[in-house]
C-alpha cells in the first residue's frame, strides 16, 4: 500500500550545497512553513532555503492539508485563560491566512477548494458554550446537527501548492544545518551567511536554544485513505481527543484518528483499519500512514525571535494546525523582517507567558525518563519507547522517531542512535 495521497506528485529534486553563500534571507527547512517564508520573502530579497533531506519529505508530506479556523483548540478556553480579545485575534488570523491561500489559488492550480468545516459534539451543553463564544467574538458560526460548522473554510492539495512556488528562491536539498553563529548557518562542510535567518525545521534544531525542550513536545496521528464517491466536499473533526476526523478530496475521504502523545502508550485508541472495514466495507484503503507535529503549551504557534539574537527567527508549535499556522507565519516574520506593523507579533512571541500545569508536566517527563535504564535519545538523553506496533523508537520527552535500524525519521535529534547497544 501506497504512503500518503499528495507523494504521487514528484516535486523537482535539487542539488546539495557545495560552497559557501552569502544570502539577505536563509530559511533552514523545506516544509509548508519553510517554503512559504521563502516564498513572500522572495518579492523583495535574496533568499536561499536548504533542506536536511527532500522538500516536503516530513510532516507536510502527510498532512491532511485542510485549511480552517474551526481546529481542536477552544475558543471558549481561549477566551477564558487569554481573554475575548485574543480569542478573537486567533480566529482572525487563521481566517486570513485562508484568504492568503485564496491569493494563491488565483495565480496557481493545487486543488484549493471552499468547503464548509465541522466540528461535532456529543455533549450539547458543550456545543451550545462553544458556539455562542464563537458567536461572541462576532464571528457567524451556524450549527448543523450536533456540530458547529464555519463556512467558506478550505482543503488543498499541499504538494501541489509547494511545487508552484519552488522556482521563486534557490533551493539546496540534503543540507543540514548543524549550527548557528553571528548570521551564519553551518553544514558539516560549508556556511551560508546571511542578513535573516529563520529556522523552520518542525522542532527547531538548536537544543536548548529558546528553551524548546521545555515548552514543546509532539504528537502523532494516523491517517487512512478509501475511494469514495463524495457529493459535497467537506471536513469535521470531533470535539475529544479520541474522535476521528474527515476530509474529501476529489472521489476518496481522508479518515484520521487517534492524536496520541508521541514516546507514550496509547490512550482511547481507535483501530482505524477496522473501524473503516466495518463502516465503508466495500471501500478498499488507498492509502495509510503516521505523522506527528509540534505541540506548544498554550496551543498557539510560536512564531517570532529565535532567542535573544535580533535577526534569528523560529516557527513551531502548530498543534496539527499548520496549514493556517505556517501561512501565520510566513505573512508575520515577512512583516517583521520588512519592519511592517503587525498586531499579531505579541499574540505568537514564543517568548509569551507559558501556563504552568503543561509546562510542569513537560519537566516531569524528563526527569522520570532520564533516570529510566533504557535505549536513549540523542536529543538530550530521554529513555526511548519502543512502539511494537511501528517497529520504531519514540522519545516521549520531546517526540524524536527513529527507525527499527535507529535512524531518525523526525527531529529534534540530529544523530541515530547504535541499536545494538
Ligand atoms: C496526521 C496529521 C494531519 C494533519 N493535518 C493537518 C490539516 O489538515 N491542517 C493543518 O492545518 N495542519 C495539519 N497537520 C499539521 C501540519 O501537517 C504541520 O503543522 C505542518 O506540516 C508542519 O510543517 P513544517 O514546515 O513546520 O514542518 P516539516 O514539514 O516537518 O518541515 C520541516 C523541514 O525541516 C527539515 N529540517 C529539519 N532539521 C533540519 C536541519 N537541521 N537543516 C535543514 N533542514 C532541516 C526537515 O527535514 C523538514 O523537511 C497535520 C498533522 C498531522 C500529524
Amino acid at each position: 500500500m501506497k504512503d500518503s495521497v499528495w507523494q504521487d506528485v514528484q516535486l523537482k529534486t535539487y542539488p546539495a550545497l557545495t560552497e559557501n553563500k552569502e544570502t539577505d534571507v536563509l530559511v533552514i527547512g523545506g516544509g509548508i512553513c519553510g517554503i512559504l517564508c521563502a516564498y513572500y520573502l522572495s518579492f523583495h530579497h535574496k533568499v536561499i532555503l536548504v533542506e536536511a533531506d527532500r522538500i516536503a519529505g516530513k510532516r507536510t508530506g502527510k498532512t491532511t492539508a485542510v485549511i480552517t479556523a474551526l481546529q481542536d483548540i477552544f475558543y471558549k478556553d481561549i477566551a477564558k485563560s487569554k481573554g475575548k480579545y485574543v480569542a478573537s485575534a486567533y480566529l482572525q488570523a487563521n481566517l486570513d491566512a485562508i484568504e492568503s491561500y485564496g491569493k494563491l489559488a488565483e495565480e496557481f492550480d493545487f486543488d484549493f477548494v471552499r468547503v464548509s468545516s465541522y466540528k461535532y459534539f456529543s455533549e450539547e451543553e458543550k456545543l451550545n458554550e462553544e458556539l455562542n463564544c464563537i458567536q461572541t467574538l462576532g464571528y457567524p458560526a451556524t450549527r448543523v446537527k450536533n456540530a458547529i460548522a464555519f463556512s467558506n473554510q478550505a482543503q488543498m492539495h499541499p504538494l501541489k501548492l509547494i511545487a508552484h512556488l519552488l522556482d521563486s528562491f534557490e533551493i539546496y536539498e540534503n543540507t543540514k544545518i548543524t549550527a548557528i553563529q553571528n548570521q551564519t548557518a553551518y553544514t558539516s562542510q560549508y556556511a551560508i551567511k546571511a542578513k535573516y535567518i529563520i529556522v523552520a525545521t518542525g522542532y527547531p534544531f538548536l537544543k536548548l536554544k529558546g528553551m524548546f525542550p521545555l515548552k514543546l513536545t509532539q504528537k502523532k496521528s494516523y491517517v487512512a485513505v478509501i475511494s469514495h464517491s463524495n457529493e459535497q466536499e467537506y471536513n469535521a473533526i470531533g470535539s475529544h481527543p479520541g474522535d476521528l476526523y474527515f476530509r474529501t478530496y476529489k472521489d476518496t475521504m481522508l479518515i484520521g484518528a487517534n492524536d496520541q502523545a508521541t514516546g507514550k502508550p496509547k490512550k482511547n485508541y481507535v483501530n482505524l483499519i477496522e473501524y473503516i472495514e466495518k463502516k465503508y466495507p466495500n471501500h478498499s484503503i488507498l492509502y495509510q500512514w503516521v505523522n506527528q507535529d509540534c505541540v506548544s503549551l498554550d496551543g498557539f504557534p510560536y512564531i517570532g525571535h529565535y532567542g535573544t539574537a535580533r535577526n534569528l527567527y523560529v516557527a513551531t508549535g502548530f498543534n496539527l494546525w499548520g496549514m493556517t499556522g505556517s501561512m501565520i507565519a510566513a505573512k508575520l516574520l515577512t512583516d517583521i523582517i520588512e519592519n511592517r506593523k503587525t498586531s499579531y507579533k505579541a499574540l505568537f512571541q514564543p517568548k509569551r507567558f507559558m501556563p504552568l500545569l503543561p509546562l510542569c508536566k513537560n519537566i516531569s517527563t524528563v526527569l522520570c525518563n532520564f533516570f529510566k535504564i533504557k535505549k536513549r535519545c540523542s536529543h538530550l538523553g530521554c529513555a526511548l519507547y519502543y512502539n511494537k506496533e511501528e517497529g520504531v523508537y519514540e522519545c516521549p520527552c520531546h517526540g524524536t522517531k527513529y527507525s527499527s535500524k535507529g535512524e531518525i525519521i523526525f527531529n529534534p535529534a540530529q544523530k541515530n542512535i547504535d541499536i545494538k547497544k
